[in-house]
């Protein structure tokens, strides 16, 4: 084929805006633009916010969505944190994690740094190729006297290997945790995603699948270290006058609370849109050469929350190109988690770690714009762009 017959063979046949034409969108269409469920359940509900005038401090709000959220994972206690960064750190100190933790590169930079903040050194494992996720072969070898703990992450939403990397842990003696930021509502082998390791940890983060615009949660079967988490988050009192642990301010708002049980009530159509964005994506990329989609195992609950594309070397135009390409029609797709935690300012030279899965995964990946604002009219135009970026050199 000519380059004319490859425009022809796409749909797009307007000028791209990297050659001077009109962007394809007039708004930027961002990835995780936040999901907003009902503003007249939220008002009712900060309504009695106000009415009760409790605005912090393990309020009615928060126990309530604490206790949703507990029965909606299956697990036994929720405990709701300001964020899921603070939420982390926590967990790693209720666990008295120390010395070496176990974590792949391949996750948001928070994994890392809740545990270097607490001089804690977190040790970069490679991932599979495929799954993104931390592997027992490539966490095993990473394991010294001074390693305390792994923390898996279930990247994408999409799980860990769960049971392998507890039968690491059980063999070495080592803590398991989940990093869940991305994994809400998501499940493993038919079991949600919420009880597994000693605690998971989630993110409510406005970005993610549900939010509570800033919060985050541990949640566990473990009473003792739900309890100890819980003086944890409130600077360790146990009653009016009687601190007895150490601790800091991890509290959620009320008001983030009132978010949280409003947005749990639109969440399955958040779910359902984000599902149908995926599906189209999917169908789309069959016929696009070097894009390959980032696939959610059917056989198992999603949330479809992230479109993740791959960009192979059979992609005419590169990653980043297109990146830029798209980023000029007001498509700001990203490279999360480029270049990889291992490569990030505050840990690039202390390690001499080489990831080469991670590297490959880093210059390839491509985070597309989904969710319930994208309508099939957007995806389609998203998809044109990359198809003629892959069959064409831009
Ligand atoms: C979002 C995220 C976090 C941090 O959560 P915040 O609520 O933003 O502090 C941690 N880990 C991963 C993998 C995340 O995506």
């Amino acid at each position: 084929m000519n380059s004319s017959q490859i425009e022809a063979s796409t749909t797009r046949k307007a000028k791209l805006a990297i050659d001077g034409g009109t962007p394809a969108f007039a708004q930027p269409l961002h990835v995780g633009r936040p999901n907003v469920g009902d503003p007249t359940r939220f008002a009712t509900y900060m309504h009695q916010v106000f009415e009760n005038r409790w605005l912090t401090n393990n309020g009615p709000l928060v126990q309530e969505l604490e206790a949703r959220i507990a029965a909606d994972l299956d697990v036994k206690h929720c405990v709701a944190m300001c964020n899921g960064t603070i939420a982390l750190e926590i967990a790693i100190r209720a666990l008295g994690l120390s010395g070496e933790v176990i974590v792949p590169s391949w996750t948001f930079i928070a994994t890392a740094h809740a545990l270097a903040w607490q001089g804690i050194s977190p040790v970069f494992a490679d991932v599979d190729p495929d799954t993104h996720n931390l592997t027992a072969a490539t966490v095993e070898p990473l394991i010294t006297p001074r390693t305390s703990g792994i923390i898996g992450v279930h990247l994408w939403g999409r799980p860990a290997p769960i049971e392998e990397l507890q039968s690491v842990a059980d063999r070495h003696g080592l803590a398991l945790m989940f990093d869940a930021a991305h994994a809400f509502r998501t499940s493993y082998r038919g079991r949600r995603i919420g009880s597994f390791g000693q605690c998971e940890v989630l993110s409510f983060h406005a970005t993610k699948v549900f939010n509570t615009m800033e919060g985050g949660a541990v949640v566990t079967n473990d009473d003792q270290l739900a309890a100890k988490m819980r003086l944890m988050r409130n600077f360790g009192f146990a009653g009016f006058d009687n601190v007895v642990h150490p601790g800091t301010n991890g509290k959620m708002i009320e008001a983030s609370a009132a978010m949280g049980l409003t947005n749990l009530e639109s969440l399955d159509e958040f779910v359902a849109a984000n599902k149908r964005c995926y599906e189209q994506y999917a169908l789309r990329f069959d016929g696009i050469p070097g894009l390959d989609l980032v696939l959610y195992d059917p056989a198992e609950e999603n949330n479809y929350h992230y479109i993740v594309a791959s960009v192979s070397d059979a992609s005419a135009t590169s990653r980043d190109r297109l990146v830029e390409v798209l980023s000029a029609e007001n498509v700001l797709a990203r490279k999360y988690f480029w270049p990889g935690c291992h490569r990030m300012l505050p840990y690039r030279d202390e390690m001499d770690v080489i990831l080469p899965n991670t590297d490959t995964i880093a210059a390839r990946n491509l985070v597309l714009p989904s969710g319930p604002t994208l309508s099939p009219d957007d995806i389609d135009t998203i998809c044109d762009i990359l198809e003629l970026g892959a069959r064409k050199s831009l």
